[in-house]
């Protein structure tokens, strides 16, 4: 048999989202449970990644499975596709297995042409109706199928609204939208040189395409890589039958969420317009009432709706985001999906459907998205400087959070600025889908037009990007870059302020602060933390940074650098006069000069931890890194060491290194010059012996030995720092327990890690050199080339931040499995950036590391994702 390309939404459910896409599952879903919903079927993901793989075209099976699901569903309608009296007319919708709202095409009215236009008309007695469909499917059609730029049609309806003196859509009568529409076909024929396509099945088949194609568009490249989406999903294409919210005052159609998507509240939040189609609402051209009106204008039609609603939230046990129109008072759902959420609010919603009884804790914490926690530490206003600060506009509070940065007014602009290292506030009359890059890379977004569910704020509060919407007041000249609002005018570079939880607008630079974290916050974390049994430490070179770790839940340090300290104050100078020293005893004099700071810098940190793990790593980076850079530091150094600038400056291109990467760094400084490692492992033990002794704990400190790749020189360096620990507790007159450790992060030492477990009583898994080395990818130059990569998708995603399971995870694989017989209670860990990605911690987990380390701001993230992680695959 064939294989199945097209199911009825009667064949679906909702367990079948990798082959339907959200939107499919969801309709064949809602089809169950009998709510009502314009039918229609679905073509699958699986045709989508054939198509996009295979010869660009659909296969005649697909054809053929196309049209026999037609047949079907003209019967349920009762109507056929072009009849020329009784027309059905479908909408052709995108729907990947994730949502990715705004960045897959749409086209409604399909099935419209000069005759069935006709037939519509007398049908429904209403041929204001049918032309107005038919000019929105051709200005559609040739936008989204064929890719003839909207404003030419967009120019010449502003053009004819002018000429006959009317100010909305709705004002245009029967007889102007029939000469729109003839205008639009004739601006159809001059772009393409054919006149627009008459046979509907024709316009099926292309929209269906065009579908599959806009998988492949730039825009759902950036979105799938912002949201680590698969290329290889592919999305499926859903055709369901029309029903019309533009049939007059008893029809409209809206978005809603069963909660408020900004703060969780449990209150319905949405919008709708009364005669529109759903493109009015999103596109956000006319500002839409608020949905508690609709109790006003249709109070039978919201008592059903509020049903509805609520069922759904019950039955998928999750906020809802439905798209419903309503045509001539009957009530049509046209889509209902998992609502997108600031992360306050979906802390807020898991917390409070526990309290309801509708989750248990478990499932309440697969509801949030840890990479979401990132927002809840996203800045707020500076509140003396906010109070300080009047107000010049107000619009819609979109996306919560603080921002301040320099106007800018096209996505383009706001994405080269920001790369040039400015804070930016994209500022437009409304967005699109073509302005997600420019809308990442901004502080903030700020437009003149568009609701709460508009384009803008869905988009902003996915990424977490402060947004302010529909701020009317604003008169912007878009051509001449600016905008007037409060008696001022604002120009390109100008700096203004944001305050996306009020909708405030300011014209002015006010500094923003570290965001509060809410009680849901410390609740939902503490169910993680029960859950888990991965542990989460951070990776911190400070007091300062231990602490904030602390804060946000780490349990221990899993990697401090130490190379940072050698740069503070005039200790640069001391380290330079010992890279600079031509016998041990001149190295080990100047290194005596900053042993006292270093054992500092251990005791700040060993005070702040308290009694928790702190993992210390010896030098790693090359020598040459710390050689003066500039005329007038060479010299301070000449002075300082008799030397001449002359001389300093031969030594200086002898420790240049071609590929200092693979060069003299890590444990090889150790194996040149053990001095370093003795000075460093005498301040770790004395600091530690000290604070023990101040704080009347017990600390054990675990001495970190980078870039290992050989038993023998980590043999080598181990025996330095014993010899060394030792001596210093004999002088200390105290003992106290430490470990030696080494970090794996060559290749050869996963591959050997049975005779490196001899020696190493834990392991750390340095994945940033790992991946580096493993694909042989240089971590300093990589971006450009991952780039290309990942849009010609040869890689699915970055694996220098998402750990390559197949090829690194797989030497880390074989790596815990060598170790673990040698020896038994090894102590295994990642510090590489990869122990803060979701996904990262997923597969740490699985190969049973027994703690990730991250950066302390990612801290919340590991805790949340580790806990998903035992949900999903449970382990001792
Ligand atoms: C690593 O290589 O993963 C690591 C943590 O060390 P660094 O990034 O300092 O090289
Ligand atoms: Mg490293």
């Amino acid at each position: 048999m064939s294989k199945k390309y097209v199911y009825m939404f009667s064949e679906g459910n909702a367990s079948m989202r990798n082959l339907l896409g959200g939107k499919g599952a969801n309709l064949a879903e809602m089809t169950i449970l009998g709510l009502p919903i314009p039918q229609g079927f679905t073509i699958t993901t699986e045709a989508c990644t054939e198509y996009n793989e295979g010869g660009k075209k659909l296969t005649d099976e697909m054809i053929a499975q196309i049209e026999v699901a037609l047949g079907k569903l003209e019967e349920i309608a009762g109507k056929k596709l072009g009849d020329p009296e009784n027309p059905l007319l479908v909408s052709v919708r995108s729907g990947a297995r994730a949502s990715m709202p705004g960045m897959m095409d749409t086209v409604l009215n399909l099935g419209l042409n000069d005759i069935s236009v006709e037939g519509l008309a007398r049908k429904t007695g209403n041929p204001r109706f049918a032309y107005d469909s038919y000019r929105r499917f051709i200005m559609m059609f040739a936008d989204v199928v064929i890719g003839v730029s909207k404003s030419k049609f967009e120019r010449k309806l502003d053009e004819y609204k002018e000429q006959v003196g009317a100010k909305y859509d709705t004002d245009l009568s029967a007889e102007d939208l029939k000469k729109v529409a003839e205008m639009f076909k004739q601006i159809y024929l001059d772009d393409q040189g054919k006149e627009f396509p008459q046979d509907p099945k024709e316009q099926l088949f292309e929209a269906a395409m065009a579908v599959f194609r806009s998988w492949d568009n730039p825009r759902a490249f950036v979105y799938r890589r912002m949201n680590d989406i698969p290329y290889s999903w592919g999305t499926a294409v859903n055709v369901q039958m029309m029903v019309f919210g533009n049939m007059g005052d008893t029809s409209g159609t809206g978005v809603a969420f069963t909660r408020n998507a900004a703060t969780g509240e449990k209150a319905m939040l949405g919008e709708y317009l009364v005669n529109a189609q759903g493109e009015d609402v999103v596109a956000g051209v006319r500002t839409p009432k608020p949905i508690a009106k609709l109790a006003e204008d249709m109070p039978e039609v919201y008592a059903q709706f509020m049903e509805i609603a609520n069922k759904l939230e019950n039955h998928y046990k999750d906020m809802q985001d439905m798209e419903f129109t309503v045509e001539e008072g009957k009530l049509y759902f046209l889509q209902t999906r998992n609502g997108k959420r600031t992360a306050n609010a979906a802390l807020r919603i898991a917390v409070e459907m526990v309290d309801e009884g509708l989750l248990t804790k478990e499932e309440a914490l697969m509801k949030v998205d840890p990479k979401q926690l990132d927002q809840i530490l996203h800045p707020a206003f500076d509140q003396k400087a906010l109070k300080a600060a009047t107000p010049i506009g107000k619009g819609l509070p979109a996306s919560p959070g603080a921002a301040a940065g320099k106007v800018c007014f096209t996505a383009e602009d706001a994405k080269a600025q920001a790369e040039a290292g400015d804070r930016v506030i994209l500022v437009r009359l409304e967005t699109s889908p073509e302005d997600i890059e420019g809308m990442a890379a901004a502080q903030g977004i700020l437009t003149v037009r568009g609701g709460m569910t508009s384009h803008a704020a869905v988009v902003a509060r996915g990424m977490g990007t402060c947004c302010v919407s529909g701020c009317e007041e604003i008169k912007m000249n878009e051509e001449a870059k600016t905008f007037t609002l409060g008696g001022k005018t604002f120009k390109e570079g100008d700096y203004i302020s944001l305050d996306g939880s009020t909708g405030n607008i300011y014209g002015e630079d006010i500094p923003t602060v570290d965001p509060e974290i809410s009680g849901n916050f410390a609740k939902f974390m503490a169910w993680a933390d029960e859950k888990r049994v991965l542990k989460v430490r951070t990776n911190a070179d400070t007091p300062h940074d231990a602490q904030t770790a602390i804060d946000f839940g780490a349990e221990g340090i899993g990697l401090t650098r130490t190379e940072h300290m050698f740069f503070e104050g005039d200790r640069i100078m001391k380290f330079r006069k010992m890279i600079l020293a031509e016998t041990v005893e001149e190295r080990k004099a100047a290194l005596a000069g900053i042993e006292p700071f270093q054992k500092d810098d251990f005791k700040g940190i060993y005070k702040a931890m308290g009694e928790r793990p702190v993992t210390i790593r010896l030098l790693d980076p090359p020598l040459h890194e710390f050689m003066p850079n500039t005329e007038e530091e060479f010299e301070v150094l000449a002075k300082e060491t008799g030397k001449t600038v002359e001389e300093l400056k031969i030594k200086a291109k002898g420790l240049h290194e071609l590929n200092p990467m693979m060069g003299h760094r890590g444990c090889r400084l150790a194996v040149s010059y053990p001095e370093i490692a003795e000075m460093q492992t005498k301040a770790i033990i004395e600091a530690a012996v000290e604070v023990s002794v101040e704080e009347g704990i017990e600390i054990v400190p675990e001495i970190m030995i980078p870039l290992v790749g050989e038993i023998k020189e980590l043999k080598y360096v181990k025996n330095v720092v014993v010899e060394t620990a030792e001596k210093a507790m004999e002088e200390k007159g105290k003992k106290l327990k430490y470990l030696v450790g080494t970090m794996i992060e060559i290749p050869r030492a996963a591959l050997t890690a049975d005779q490196i477990a001899t020696e190493a009583e834990f392991f750390s898994f340095g994945t940033n050199d790992l991946t580096q080395m493993t694909y042989g990818l240089s971590r300093d130059d990589a971006g450009k080339i991952l780039a290309d990569y990942i849009d010609k998708n040869i890689y699915e995603c970055d694996p220098t931040a998402r750990l390559d399971r197949t090829g690194v995870g797989q030497l880390m694989q074989w790596a815990v499995e060598k170790a673990k017989p040698v020896r038994p209670d090894i102590h295994l860990g990642i510090c590489g950036e990869h122990g803060g990605d979701p996904s990262s911690v997923e597969f740490c987990h699985q190969i049973g590391l027994d703690y990730v380390s991250c950066s302390p701001f990612r801290v919340p993230i590991a805790r949340l994702a580790a806990a998903q992680a035992q949900i999903n695959f449970p382990r001792n």
